[in-house]
């Protein structure tokens, strides 16, 4: 008789998220991710990092969900693309996770980081850990690229702390080739965060020939600063530290040979959001 040995999965803590991700989660038979993503008792996640500093204000525990429908050209994690590149983990598992953590996230000021990949696309799930967080007492912050915004109930909105909105681009035809999907509704999740108070931070990595356009960047800065909840902006200079994860998954990387902005660069564009008397870094 063939004994079946139980899979073993990689540990759930990465050192960072820059490290490559297999087909954990093709293992679990379809009606049961099809259970996980209804109820959220389940999710499929690349790892649990610790220590970042960037995710979030303080030091953070940032968990980094699998699912993504964006494409972004210069995405550094594409392993977090599909769902099932994900490991399997019990809402159950990720909340011990995060419990382990809770006292040191209070005396460090820090908090809970939901990432990805596209945290919404298992938004049950999210909605479930930021609940757990919260009755934890520990800050809760979404990482988004904001398109499936609509996913979350007014109520299931006020368990999160803070956003982090993405915003690839504000030209709608330079967001679709970048990422293949619209801005729109994008920009009517960014309204929504407005017209519930919700803290934002905006986040906006800055690629060359590719959202340095000063034209692009003037009208993205004024709506944000017209929202009146954005706290702070990050502009985030496009780097080539997912590189290798394009070639090792056979994906046609289309970014090669592009180079980080300089600093003259990054710095007019902080400028443009500064102009516009936001927080801009
Ligand atoms: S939204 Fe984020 S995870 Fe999704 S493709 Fe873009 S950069 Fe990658």
């Amino acid at each position: 008789m063939n004994a079946t040995k139980p899979l073993q999965y990689p540990p759930l803590h990465a050192e960072s998220p820059f490290e490559l991700r297999g087909n954990w989660g093709q293992t679990v038979p379809e009606s049961d991710v099809r259970e996980a993503l209804a109820t959220g008792e389940m999710g499929f996640l690349h790892s649990f990092t610790t220590g970042s500093a960037v995710d979030g204000p303080g030091v953070r525990v940032v968990a980094w969900t699998t699912g993504c429908q964006f494409r972004c050209l210069y995405c550094h994690n594409p392993d977090t693309w599909n769902l099932d590149h994900g490991i399997p983990v019990t809402l159950e598992r990720a909340t011990e996770e995060l419990r382990k953590y809770r006292h040191g996230l209070k005396v460090m000021s820090g908090g809970f980081t939901l990432s990805g990949g596209e945290p919404l696309m298992q938004d049950r799930f999210a909605v479930k850990l930021f609940a757990a967080a919260r009755t934890m007492g520990i800050h809760t912050a979404l990482d988004t690229n904001g398109s499936l915004g609509n996913r979350l109930s007014d109520a299931e909105l006020d368990t999160i702390s803070l956003v982090l909105l993405d915003i690839k681009c504000w030209n709608p035809e330079v967001h679709e080739r970048l990422t293949r999907m619209e801005v729109r509704p994008v920009l009517d999740f960014a309204r929504r965060l407005a017209s519930r108070h919700k803290p934002v931070w905006l986040r906006y990595v800055l690629v060359p020939d590719l959202t340095d356009n000063p034209l692009d960047i003037a009208p993205l800065a004024k709506f944000a600063a017209e929202l009146g909840n954005v706290e702070r902006v990050d502009i985030l200079p496009f780097h080539q530290l997912g590189e290798f994860k394009w070639k090792e998954l056979k994906l046609n990387y289309k970014l090669q040979g592009v180079q980080p902005p300089p600093p003259e660069i990054i710095a007019m564009a902080r400028e443009q959001f500064r102009s516009q008397g936001l927080n801009a870094y």
